[in-house]
């Protein structure tokens, strides 16, 4: 049988660097083909090349038996091409149902049938099973829930061939089984679906066939029936394995008193009996997939969730913090896992950002003083971090890259000088390069005595910048490794399938 879609032979360059060496992909009708691979592996690349987002140097693509040398968005939609990016493409200031009908609002005589783009919110929505209000705001929602509106807005477009962006980073378990639900669902109504995903888990649960990419070429195809997960793996990280490289181990003093302490900390029924010690100096990774607890923990750590039982315990002085102020004042910084959403001020410039957390010092001495100081802090971090921008500090934060907005993010705490960051999935969004220039930030920060706490759901990031790693599953800790310890298979099989 014809494949719906079948690209040939796609190669890409950026600035002068291949990144797809001649990629071949089928997505048949009525099937679901996992797209695997590690970060930088080139999965994002090949798919907005078949939306029609990048052209190709080379290759070839048909679609329902139409062949292309390029797409454009035009033609890749025309074709019934439709991808939820990994990237939120939504218009915060605008409704759900806006959003929904997001360029193709219904009109006649040039004016907008507002009951038909509310109708159609409403029939999609029911469809998917989910509660939303059409008319809220997609900005005052949660990641998860925006997702869902993205999701929405390719299905109320009557996707032929639909590809999903590694969708379930931000979700909850029970938002990604209602995911896998639609999926199953249009699939057997005959929607060619190319999923991304580099969760090992997901693979199994949801995919007819797999295809691995591995820097930028195809590692392996088949079956998904065909491939356990230790061949999965193994295509995915391949020789390459043993490549991904620790940080050496710490030549600078720990600090005496830790700077966070838990001891058998409870908060359910997210995490049980948590026990861990950071010292000054020292980055230690909570690793789970979503809903194994690890992001839950971090956010006590900051005063977002309560203890059921156990201590908690910031710089050697015990109790819970009541609330994000009350723990800031303590001295712990919380870098988010949504950045755009609650850590930058977007349009706002980068000293401002910086600042942020510490006005009120900056501040004493009247206005212009402090923006003349927001910008001396942002120039001492711009250097320090070696943040990409303009270096100017009116620069507004959303035109720098996602790891460069991420470092603006870490100096508003370091100019604050908070002894101990909290992280959740500190590089999300953020490219394979800026990954490794914001570790070695972060392991920079570890010698000056900052202590950090990491939750992330991305091994690689375990292997690259922490100390030592407490491997978290259906809110327990499994495992506590340190040092060498710390390698991809180790976690991949510790955190389980
Ligand atoms: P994946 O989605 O598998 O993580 P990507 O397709 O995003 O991988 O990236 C593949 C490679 O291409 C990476 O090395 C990445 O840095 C590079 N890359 C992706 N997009 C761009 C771009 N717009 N400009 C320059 N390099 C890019
Ligand atoms: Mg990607």
């Amino acid at each position: 049988m014809t494949p719906l879609l079948a690209a040939r032979g796609v190669r890409k360059s950026f600035g002068g660097v291949e990144v797809l060496h001649g990629v071949d992909l089928d997505a048949a009708a009525g099937s679901i083909v996992a797209l695997l691979g590690e970060n930088g592996a080139g999965k994002s690349t090949l798919v907005k090349i078949l939306a029609g987002d990048y052209t190709p140097d080379a290759g070839e693509i048909a679609i329902g038996g139409e062949r292309y040398s390029q797409l454009t968005p035009i033609s890749a939609r025309a074709a019934g091409v439709r991808m939820i990016h990994q990237e939120f493409q939504d218009a915060p200031t605008l409704t759900v149902a806006e959003n929904i009908s997001l360029g193709r609002l219904p009109s006649r005589s040039g004016l907008v049938r507002w009951r038909e783009v509310r109708e159609r919110a409403e029939t999609v929505l029911a469809q998917m099973g989910v509660t939303l209000s059409p008319s809220a705001p997609v900005g005052k929602l949660r990641v998860g829930e925006r997702q869902v509106v993205e999701i929405a807005r390719a299905l109320s477009d009557e996707a032929r061939v639909l590809i999903l962006d590694e969708p379930t980073a931000a979700l909850s378990q029970q938002e990604v089984d209602r995911l896998f639900a639609f999926l199953r669902r249009l699939r057997d109504q005959g929607t060619a679906i190319i999923y991304i995903t580099h969760r090992l888990d997901e693979v199994h649960a949801i995919s007819d066939r797999v295809q691995v990419l591995r820097d930028g070429s195809v590692a392996a195809e088949g079956k998904t029936e065909d491939f356990d997960r230790a061949r999965l793996v193994e295509a995915m990280i391949g020789r390459a394995a043993a490549a991904l490289s620790r940080p050496p181990a710490p030549t600078w003093p720990l600090g005496e008193t830790p700077a966070l302490e838990l001891s058998a900390a409870s908060a359910e029924p997210a995490f049980r009996n948590v026990t861990l010690a950071v010292r000054p100096g020292e980055i230690v990774a909570l690793y789970g997939k979503l809903g194994a607890g690890s992001a839950e923990v971090a956010e006590t750590v900051f005063g977002l969730r309560k203890l059921t039982s156990g201590t908690l315990a910031v710089g050697g002085k015990p109790g819970t913090a009541r609330g994000p102020a009350a723990s800031i004042s303590r001295g712990v910084g919380f870098v988010p896992a949504d950045r755009k959403r609650e850590a930058i001020l977007p349009v706002r410039p980068v000293a401002e950002n910086v600042a942020a957390s510490s006005w009120r010092r900056l501040a004493k001495l009247g206005w212009l003083i402090s923006r003349r100081s927001e910008a001396a802090a942002y120039k001492r971090w711009h250097d320090a971090l070696s943040i990409r921008s303009r270096n100017d500090p009116l620069q507004p934060i959303i035109t720098l890259s996602g790891g460069n907005q991420q470092k603006v993010v870490l100096a508003r705490w370091l100019e604050r000088g908070s002894p101990l960051l909290v992280m959740i999935e500190p590089t999300r969004g953020v490219d394979v390069g800026a990954r490794a220039e914001l570790y070695a930030s972060m392991r920079e920060l570890a010698s000056d005595g900052v202590a950090m706490l990491i939750s992330t759901s991305d091994y690689e990031e375990v292997v690259q910048v922490a100390d030592r790693a407490l491997v978290m599953a259906r809110g327990d800790v499994v495992v506590e490794l340190a040092g060498d310890e710390i390698t991809t298979s180790r976690l991949l099989t510790e955190a389980g399938g």
